[in-house]
């Protein structure tokens, strides 16, 4: 009895303990699907979640577009200043049902040149009136979208791998798209056939504050340098920063290090003292990538007309936004009133589309659908020719003159 009954308990508290292994098991499992299913979700669900979120077109009917605006539309050669496609997740050389742009709908919508920017950090509650730099939501963004480690925490790292996606784009486009780097390649690609894509920072932060950077960026294939973004940076204020200062001496010394090699300056985003300074110093003429028009639309995104008029008279060119901070409501007409309002201030020499598509914005139409604001700038008035320069001529002829030599 003795001995079976400790023989029993012995069993007993074998089965327990396998019961135990069993369970632990079991749970442990059940934590490896957990985990799995969140990491799941974070790395392939949460992306396309918040591009999907960010990047929206206002529900509309089809644009009804003319006979003559299709047939004009058809004669044109699209450009457009400012584009954050390649922030996101997706393929930018094939057709996408999310966002704003990818090569086939820029072709399909009648576009030749497309600057593409390079968005790196952008700080927490970004807003048009003040933001610090000490916030970044784009870590989680390198994160959650399977970015190499040492993006995590370089801005540099970051610019040289979105142009290395850039490049990945252009080998799987099959021919359709054509990364430029110097007049010579723009003109071959405008006489062929397809996408010419230019590549730019949007804020100079991937600099690091380390001129030599700016070689790293050139051989990666920029050749526009966005000055600023949401914040002040090293070089110096931004429109929406705390500061409002103008060109640090880091600023004025890169900026002179990147108009050496050719690039050109872009000052969307910068603060009013910055583009003055830019001005002052600056040895070619200067891009404002994505704007409005602070006559048109009294909007803190939007810089005075008097500085337009400035950039406009040194050469430069004013690329007119397509979304509601830039021109105050994101409508077609409202879009072809901006640009109007534009040619009327500074020229069609010196106007371009600057639409800040994939840019976190709302706009009234994707890249497929650009006819819609031909029809809309005939209904404002503008002749076939004044059409044309804005639509992509002017800024074509300005990168043919503007890139660097070979
Ligand atoms: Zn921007």
């Amino acid at each position: 009895m003795i001995w079976n009954g400790a023989r029993s308990r012995m069993i007993a508290r074998r089965f327990c303990m396998k019961g135990l292994l069993t369970m632990a098991r079991k749970i442990g499992f059940a934590l490896v699907l957990a985990i799995a299913a969140a990491a799941g979700v974070f790395f392939f669900v949460v992306p396309s979640r918040v591009d999907r979120s960010l990047n929206k077109i206002v529900p509309h009917a089809p644009y009804e577009v003319s006979e003559e605006a299709q047939a004009l539309h058809e004669s044109l050669r699209l450009a457009d200043l400012h584009d954050d496609a390649l922030l996101w997740d997706r393929d930018f050389s094939k057709r996408q049902t999310r966002g704003h742009t990818d090569a086939p709908r820029l072709i399909e919508g009648g576009y030749r040149l497309q600057i593409l920017a390079a968005v790196t950090k952008t700080p927490k509650n970004m807003n048009y009136d003040q933001n610090s730099g000490d916030t970044d939501n784009i870590t989680l963004l390198t994160i959650a979208q399977r970015w190499p480690v040492k993006t995590w925490s370089s801005l540099a790292e970051r610019a040289l791998h979105i142009a290395r996606r850039a490049h990945e784009a252009e080998r799987r486009s099959s021919g359709a798209v054509a990364i430029i780097r110097s007049k010579e390649d723009l003109r071959e690609r405008m006489e062929a056939e397809g996408l010419a894509v230019i590549l730019a920072t949007e804020g100079a932060h991937p600099l690091e504050g380390d001129l030599e950077n700016i070689d790293r960026l050139y051989d990666a294939g920029y050749r526009v340098l966005g000055l600023q973004h949401f914040f002040d940076n090293e070089l110096g204020g931004s429109l929406h920063g705390a500061s409002h200062r103008g060109l640090t001496e880091f600023g004025r010394k890169a900026v002179a290090a990147a108009q050496e090699k050719g690039m050109i300056i872009d000052i969307a985003h910068s603060s009013e003292a910055v583009v003055r300074d830019v001005l002052a110093i600056s040895s070619a003429p200067i891009i404002v990538s994505h704007t409005g028009l602070r006559g048109n639309c009294d909007s803190p995104r939007n810089l005075p007309d008097e500085l337009m008029i400035e950039t406009a008279a040194k050469g430069g060119l004013i690329g007119v936004g397509f979304w509601d901070g830039a021109v105050c409501d994101p409508s077609v007409p409202s879009i072809a009133r901006a640009i109007a309002y534009a040619v009327d201030l500074v020229g069609a020499d010196h106007v371009a589309l600057g639409s800040d598509y994939d840019g976190a914005t709302t706009v009234p139409f994707d890249a497929s659908e650009a006819a819609a604001l031909t029809q809309a700038l005939l209904n404002e008035g503008l002749d076939a020719a004044t059409i044309k320069a804005v639509m992509g001529e002017t800024a074509i002829r300005f990168f043919e003159e503007n890139l660097p030599e070979k």
